[in-house]
């Protein structure tokens, strides 16, 4: 079974040394030299390495997890923006330079929301208003943008500015 090739130098098997180390050759012998053979010490430190390296490759989470866990943050990021971009809309500020339509950022959270479910994420993207919002409901609609907007990043700066400028404008909706 083993040739001249899979001899290490002090005359042991490569394969009987691989199958003692994965404790499927219980040979006493062989422990007794392995123990005081630098060649076959040295052999057994590289079958670690290798072990480690492959344990590195499947079983850990720094890989394909990190990597979803990573662009769902991604994603998150991008739909709180567009949940505050959405209140704008509902709500355009008196003065200032009019952004993009309601319909359009609208379509833009829906994907953003459906990308975020593909990676396991919940979005409570059933609460949002699905129209724009008439002359009487900027407030109200975009309260309900504010309250999607806080599950999502929590209570932050931005969500209590945005809270405000509901308040401020849309008086009780
Ligand atoms: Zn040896």
């Amino acid at each position: 079974m083993s040739d001249a090739r899979d001899m290490l130098g002090c005359g042991t098997a490569r394969g009987d040394l691989h199958r003692w180390f994965d404790g499927e050759l219980i040979d006493e012998a062989l422990g007794v030299h392995v123990r005081d053979c630098a060649r076959c010490t040295a052999e057994l430190e590289t079958i670690e390495a290798q072990r480690d390296a492959l344990a590195g490759l499947s079983g850990s989470p720094r890989g394909v997890d990190a990597a979803l866990d990573s662009s769902q943050r991604a994603a998150e990021a991008a739909l709180a923006d567009l949940l505050a971009e959405l209140v704008g809309c509902c709500l355009p500020a008196p003065g200032e330079k009019a952004g993009r339509r309601f319909a359009t950022v609208r379509a833009e959270v829906t994907l953003m929301a459906a990308r975020l479910s593909q990676l396991g994420a919940t979005v409570a993207g059933a609460a949002l208003p699905d129209r724009r919002p008439g002359p009487d409901e900027g407030a109200a609609f975009a309260r309900r943008c504010v309250a999607v907007l806080i599950s999502l990043e929590g209570p932050t700066d931005r969500t209590r500015a945005l809270s405000e400028r509901c308040g401020q404008q849309g008086g009780e909706a």
